[in-house]
């Protein structure tokens, strides 16, 4: 059986390989796994929007589903509409952080997080097995409008934070909106809770001409160098579909995800200790900083395979404090168990100002690490284990944790390899107490894998 579901959605080129006629037939598995129901459909600002959401239209009408139509909204913005809105199902057209060729397809189920592995496979066997549902003539739904979810979002992270602490603050806050749905949402949040906001990329460019869709340090270089300019206190920098915010602090130094979601799960530990003292997270964020830092405070860490589907799913079963990524998304379970930007932003205001320090000052509390990521290619049919027994051989003195590829830890350095699920390489990413020693363990790492698969490919 094929497969189509990726790490977080269906994605493709648009008219190549996501068609109008792809679109149609997911929403019709889609529909009919569900057996009808009333489905919510919202997109970000990405080329082929339109066509997409017709297609997506058309396809649940004709298996008996009511589609609904959100326009323009972030990813967790649709997510927290769908239960409170009483929908059985979301459809988000986006291709999150993806280049601008791409658009895409996530699946919510009726409690707003993405459907599991396990429904994704049903899905995937009635479209390739054109098993769907037809409904007769006068069961098939019209396109309504559904005005409300954005409001609804707005005001549910707004609701989640202490406004009156925050509004004493009078923060200033840089907005980077990707020129895409985060725009619409977060500078609405910010201004709700006394913020002044500085937007930069908020207008809407499906291009994406002035900034990549993805937040990363680098690509938010520019906007770190006007945080100082403007004495703000904060810099937030969110993907396409805004269900990522990467934060600058004020001294224009701008941080990868694992390092703000750390801070903020201790803080929620002091302030919400009702939660369960335990996080989740991919093994791809930093090991130094988030056991590092979280675990001499009694925070248990459990790390997970890469993919925030599965964090958000294991943090609704057994309960704790956030999930998150070092990409940026950020999980709060007092809102909703899905990443989400704005909320993340909110929450990272309440705890400047429950703490009275600036951002650099929180930040530096955190231990500095070097970390460098690259890849090699991969050869087709080559076995991962093979190279995990090689390596663990040769590290043979520190620990292993094979959740999601292999992860080594050393005293002072750790790295992890493993197959990349979107191209032919595997990734390796190593982090070390000081940069000579990253850059060391990095070569020779890369070197050994090289060489091990010349010797079976030869
Ligand atoms: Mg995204």
């Amino acid at each position: 059986m094929g497969k189509l579901f990726g790490t977080d959605g269906v994605r493709g080129i648009v008219n190549e390989g996501l068609t109008p006629e792809l679109a149609m037939k997911i929403a019709q598995a889609a529909c009919t796994w569900l057996g009808g129901g009333k489905v919510l459909i919202g997109k970000d600002v990405r080329y082929g929007g339109d066509m997409i959401v017709s297609a997506v239209s058309a396809g649940l009408a004709s298996c008996g589903c009511k589609p609904y139509y959100a326009g323009l909204i972030p990813t967790p913005g649709l997510q927290y509409a769908v239960p409170r809105l009483n929908y059985d199902m979301g459809i988000m057209v986006t291709a999150s952080h993806n280049p601008p060729p791409y658009n895409g397809i996530k699946v919510i189920g009726a409690n707003g997080v993405e459907v599991p592995r396990n429904a994704e496979r049903v899905i995937e066997d009635i479209l390739f097995n054109e098993r769907f549902r037809k409904v007769p003539y006068n069961l098939v739904s019209d396109l309504r409008v559904e005005n409300e979810a954005l409001e609804v979002y707005v005001e549910g992270v707004v609701s989640s934070v202490d406004v009156d602490l925050i509004k004493k603050k009078e923060f200033k806050v840089v907005v980077d909106g990707a020129n895409s749905v985060g725009s619409l949402a977060t500078p609405k949040v910010l201004r709700s809770l006394g913020t002044k906001v500085l937007c930069l990329n908020c207008n809407l460019d499906p291009s994406f001409s002035w900034r990549e869709p993805e937040p990363t340090p680098t690509s938010l270089g520019y906007a770190a160098k006007i945080i100082r300019e403007v004495g703000a206190d904060l810099l937030v920098g969110h993907d396409a579909d805004a269900d990522r915010a990467i934060i600058g602090d004020d001294a224009g130094r701008v941080h990868w995800g694992d390092r703000s979601a750390t801070l903020l799960t201790e803080y929620v530990s002091q302030r919400y200790p009702q939660l369960p003292k335990r996080t989740f997270t991919a093994v791809s964020s930093s090991h130094f900083v988030v056991e590092g830092y979280l675990g001499p405070k009694g925070i248990e860490v459990r790390w997970l395979p890469v993919g925030s589907v599965n964090i958000s799913h294991t943090l609704i079963r057994e309960g704790g404090l956030s999930g998150f990524e070092e990409n940026g998304g950020y999980m709060h379970p007092l809102h909703q168990p899905v990443r989400d930007g704005a909320m993340k932003t909110a929450l990272f205001l309440e705890m400047l100002a429950y703490y009275g320090k600036k951002a650099s000052e929180l930040f530096d509390k955190l231990p500095k690490t070097y970390p460098i990521k690259g890849k090699v290619p991969r050869p087709p049919n080559f076995n991962m284990r093979n190279l995990y027994e090689h390596l663990k051989d040769k590290y043979s003195s520190c620990k292993f944790d094979e959740v999601d590829g292999l992860k080594v830890v050393c005293e002072d350095f750790w790295f992890l390899v493993r197959p990349s699920g979107t191209e032919p390489v595997i990734r390796i990413m190593v982090e070390a107490l000081n940069p000579k020693l990253a850059r060391e363990v990095y070569d020779t790492l890369k070197k050994t894998i090289e060489l091990f698969i010349a010797s079976i490919t030869s």
